[in-house]
């Protein structure tokens, strides 16, 4: 994180900038730093970056900047693993651009509707972002033309890679005017990934945000998996749960360093915020209340809480994700200060995987996974302090015109001590109940797309039907579509698209996830044989899913999907594959099917 930088310095219009303040952004992160000056001059660029770095903004920024506003033909191509992701971007490309006159962004994603897509086209659009297949049927169609294209984007290269989309992102690349600018974005990089950079990139510079290691001691750390939508309950609950003397909050905007201190005070907690439009008389005023313990908890962003040193803070929780580990290593440092023990959390989703895993790889130091406390927990700490409060106040205060008033009231409303003390605690507790155990629900993981952390079972994650945020700050992204919920075994279909075709088990992946919206991992072993396929999923499948599939196309074939029978095919007398073993044609990626 640097010391100086801010978004003022970049040189991005004045509209942009309007729009990053509004948004709450204080300071550029650090991919979003080393990014936009090249992408502002017009260089290509490789990007290694993760979600959850800033990397949208990162690539939106500088393009946006470089927009002719009175040309309404596509000037941006985002290409996308996924729908939710090209939705998510567009938003993204609308909020930033919110302040430019006739700025249009469209998302074109697989089982959106054609006429609705065709209407859209029409009215014209700067922006475009899609997820291949669905680009490259416009391209087909000439309902979409790149003739004025400056820029194109490839957002989440591996991931495309993964479900099987890069031939059709190098087609679409190979159809893009010579001398349009090129950022890739991915996460990792492999060959291929590499190959493509290479091909199309040339001279591109790499962009990769090094983790530097440091070690931190005396701290100890833990992480909690979760939606974006279930954060504030988690922080609440953590400040209900865990010990400390005072805590400080982490978030990304100074709107976020409002809204959430607000949140808290509601609930009664001694809270403010340190972001960074106060000014240094304010911030010390702050600073000075936390010392003296008229404040426990402060809501902040990086740069404000810099150098902050206050014994009493014990514990961290990290609201948003830092963008880098050296942001973490800092924000965990406010504890544990003159040799005092500390705490950190954070708050993960499951899009933010990989960033936890390079901070943990930076720091040298595993991040423990916890568990929210329970309702249980909740209500036994609220009623010891309750107790302790109590025995404070019996040591304490003088309390006989209390005492007089009680033996008063026992004697006139010939009842017992025992009773006048329940019917007191009951009024006593009203703001903050005692009996609240049940009104804790569990706080359910939510489950992964990431394939390859795989540190619960497939079963589990198979059942709970709700799909991950993408990163936190959903209010700022608007509603996201429902995601299919699928439950239960899985049926094979046979699908009309076979190795003749030059079908490849990702092309399958991609098509149905995107075309019948259900996430990748929903969909079972998938095999090809020549004239035709087969791919096993969910039973549970909804009819409507299922007409739909049947006329989307894969390899120029309609898929036609059908439940297999297991007959041999017309034509070519293929013999279906019987019971386990080696599987003639078998795809060659391994089994999505959730193990028992
Ligand atoms: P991304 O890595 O692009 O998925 O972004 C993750 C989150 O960080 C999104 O909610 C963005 O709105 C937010 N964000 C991106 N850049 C900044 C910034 N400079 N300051 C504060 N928040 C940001």
């Amino acid at each position: 994180m640097s010391e100086s930088m801010s978004f003022s310095q970049l040189a991005l219009p004045e509209p942009i900038l309007r729009a990053v303040t509004e948004l709450g952004y204080e300071h550029p992160s650090p991919i979003q730093e080393a990014a936009i000056p090249k992408l502002l001059a017009g260089e290509d660029l490789l990007g290694q970056a993760q979600t959850g770095t800033g990397k949208t903004a990162a690539f939106a920024l500088p393009l946006l900047a470089r927009l002719d506003p009175k040309q309404s033909e596509p000037q941006i191509l985002v290409l996308a693993p996924t729908r939710e992701l090209a939705i998510q971007v567009a938003e993204a490309f609308q909020a930033y651009a919110r302040y430019m006159p006739e700025f249009h962004v469209l998302p074109l994603y697989g089982g959106q509707n054609y006429s609705t897509q065709l209407r859209s086209l029409k009215r014209g659009s700067q922006v475009i972002v899609g997820t291949p297949g669905r680009i490259l049927d416009h391209l087909d169609r000439g309902t979409l033309v790149l003739d004025k294209l400056r820029a194109i984007v490839l957002d989440e290269a591996d991931e495309m890679l993964r479900m099987g989309f890069i031939d059709d992102v190098q087609t679409i690349m190979d159809a893009t005017p010579e001398g349009r600018q090129v950022a890739m974005f991915s996460a990792t990089m492999p060959p291929q990934i590499r190959a493509i950079a290479q091909k199309h990139l040339g001279g591109a510079q790499e962009v990769k945000i090094e983790s530097k290691t440091s070690t931190v001691e005396r701290i100890q750390q833990r992480y909690v998996m979760l939606d974006g939508n279930q954060k504030l309950d988690a922080l609440t609950r953590v400040l209900e749960g865990e010990e400390y003397d005072a805590a400080i909050i982490f978030v990304r905007t100074k709107s976020a360093t409002e809204e959430i201190s607000e949140k808290l005070g509601a609930r009664g907690y001694a809270v403010a915020c340190l972001n960074g439009d106060m000014n240094q008389a304010h911030r010390e005023q702050t600073i000075r209340r936390l010392k003296a313990d008229q404040l426990d908890v402060i809501v902040a962003t990086d740069v404000a809480a810099r150098g902050l040193d206050v014994e009493r803070i014990s514990l961290v929780v990290n609201y948003d994700i830092p963008y880098d580990s050296e942001a973490y290593v800092h924000r965990i440092g406010r504890t544990g200060r003159a040799g005092r023990e500390g705490k950190a959390i954070l708050f993960v989703s499951p899009r933010e995987r990989r960033l936890l895993r390079t901070i943990e790889h930076a720091t040298r130091q595993p991040i423990e996974k916890m568990s929210l406390p329970s309702g249980q927990v909740i209500e036994q700490r609220r009623i010891e302090s309750f107790r302790a409060t109590l025995a404070q106040t019996i040591e304490a205060q003088n309390l006989s015109f209390f005492q007089d008033l009680i033996n008063e009231w026992r004697d006139s409303m010939e009842t017992t001590d025992a009773d006048l003390a329940a019917a007191l605690l009951y009024l006593a507790q009203k703001d903050q109940p005692l009996n609240v155990a049940s009104q804790f629900p569990e706080i359910r993981e939510p489950h992964s797309r990431d394939r390859d952390t795989g540190d619960r079972p497939r079963r589990e994650r198979f059942e709970r039907g709700d799909r991950p945020e993408r990163s936190g700050d959903r209010a700022e992204r608007g509603p996201r579509p429902p995601r299919r919920e699928m439950k239960g075994d899985y049926t094979t279909y046979r699908i009309e698209v076979g190795k003749e075709h030059g079908v490849r088990a990702g092309d399958i992946v991609g098509a149905i996830a995107n075309e019948a919206n259900i996430d990748s991992q929903f969909i079972g072993n998938i095999k090809l044989f020549d004239h035709f396929s087969t791919v096993e999923l969910p039973a549970s499948m909804p009819n409507e899913i299922f007409q739909h599939l049947k006329k989307v196309y894969v390899r120029k074939q309609k898929l036609n999907i059908s439940v297999d029978t297991g007959a041999p095919a017309s034509a070519s007398g293929e013999r279906r594959p019987a019971g386990p073993g080696p599987r003639p044609g078998a795809a060659p990626r391994p089994p999505r099917k959730p193990r028992d």
